[in-house]
């Protein structure tokens, strides 16, 4: 080892989910959304002056805030953007998990947390997940220097009620609270209308899964003006300019299409529900989804080999060989054409 190495800063990095070149393949692994953008994109796309590019971004990234702040009927100054929520949640990392108390989140959950609090030398505590993956709020009734969890919950798709998470803010004053709603849009309540209450709610959304537009990276948090005040002082002493033009503009005529946004995410709830069904047919259990996976396990086969022998097939979805969920696939929610060619494979392999 060079001395120098002494003084790196070590994490073990997260591993994001594989993205093929190879176009045959059924990619049903990172949650993607199996629908185009809204179609003003293709327009903005068209339009797009490229001496524009000349320019640094506006780096408040104005027009997509002030499109998320009509839709959402709320104050410019309530709204962060970022480069995916990704970099939402890192940032609120950074600003807010400066305690030396531990930052509570759930055993099972994106995999992520885990990896910022490394970087960012946060001390954590998980709390595990009942026995049907639901949280137990009194976990998060102790002293922390933080909280945050998916709602629904990743990778197990489980909702919890808006109330069960109000008792948890109410419990947390001196805390800030993230709720990541990354699913939230796929037939969940958002936890939004309890940003009036709670000055240190903060509420995570993003374009990449409802609004189809993961390779854009566009995310956004919402709340009180004080707690996006501090989120923009810590970003503004990191990269001012981290949202290209293109995005911002895209970003918001997206975000003003809601007749396609309801059109896109109904389609995806009913091909969920449908492949419940066939899912279940096929000897699959999973606790009940409300975001646009499901979280499977075979009564008789093996998670780990399935997800192989459906890899031999081109058919991707994700697994983690982990404690609690080695015997689980992530199934993301694609066409029903793409889902039926799932359920064709599965025949096949739980038959066999
Ligand atoms: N939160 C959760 C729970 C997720 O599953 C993901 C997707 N990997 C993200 C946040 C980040 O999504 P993005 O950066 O694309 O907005």
């Amino acid at each position: 080892m060079n001395k120098w190495e002494v003084n790196v800063r070590r994490v073990v990095p997260y591993t994001p989910g594989e993205q093929p070149e190879d176009k045959d393949i059924i990619k049903l692994n990172t949650n993607e959304n199996p629908y185009p953008p809204a179609p003003a994109v293709r327009e903005i796309l068209d339009k797009f002056d490229i001496s524009d590019m000349r320019l640094y971004p506006n780096p408040d990234s104005e027009i997509l805030v002030k499109a998320i702040a009509e839709r959402y009927k709320i104050k410019p100054e309530q709204i962060f953007v970022g480069v995916g929520s990704d970099d939402v949640i890192s940032m609120a990392f950074m600003t807010f998990f400066n305690s030396d108390k531990p930052i509570l989140f759930p055993d099972v959950t994106y995999s992520f947390y885990d990896v910022w609090a490394d970087v960012y030398r946060i001390p954590y505590k998980t709390c595990p997940l009942r026995e049907d993956f639901t949280i137990n709020p009194e976990d998060y009734k102790v002293e922390n220097g933080g909280i945050i969890f998916p709602n629904p919950n990743a990778p197990t798709g489980v909702l919890e009620s808006v109330d069960m998470i109000e008792d948890i803010i109410k419990s947390n004053p001196d805390s800030v609270v993230m709720i990541d709603e990354a699913y939230i849009d796929f037939g969940g309540e958002s936890c939004l209308p309890l940003i009036e209450k709670y000055d240190n709610l903060l509420v995570i959304q993003t374009f990449s899964k409802s609004r189809s537009m993961a390779g854009m990276r566009i995310g956004f948090a919402i709340g009180s003006e004080k707690l996006i005040k501090y989120m923009n002082d810590v970003k503004f002493s990191v990269n001012s300019y981290t949202m290209n033009t293109i995005t911002q503009i895209c970003g918001a005529e997206a975000v003003r299409d809601e007749k396609y946004f309801r059109e896109t995410t109904d389609k995806i709830i009913a091909t969920r529900e449908y492949s419940k069904k066939k899912l279940k047919k096929l000897g699959f259990e999973f606790p009940d989804s409300k975001s646009n996976f499901i979280f499977a396990s075979h009564k008789e086969k093996n998670a780990g080999y399935i997800f192989e022998e459906l890899r031999k097939r081109k058919i991707f979805v994700r697994y983690w060989n982990k404690p609690r969920i080695d015997n689980y696939m992530r199934i993301t929610v694609g066409t029903v054409d793409e889902m039926e060619a799932l359920f064709r494979a599965l025949e096949e392999i739980v038959n066999e």
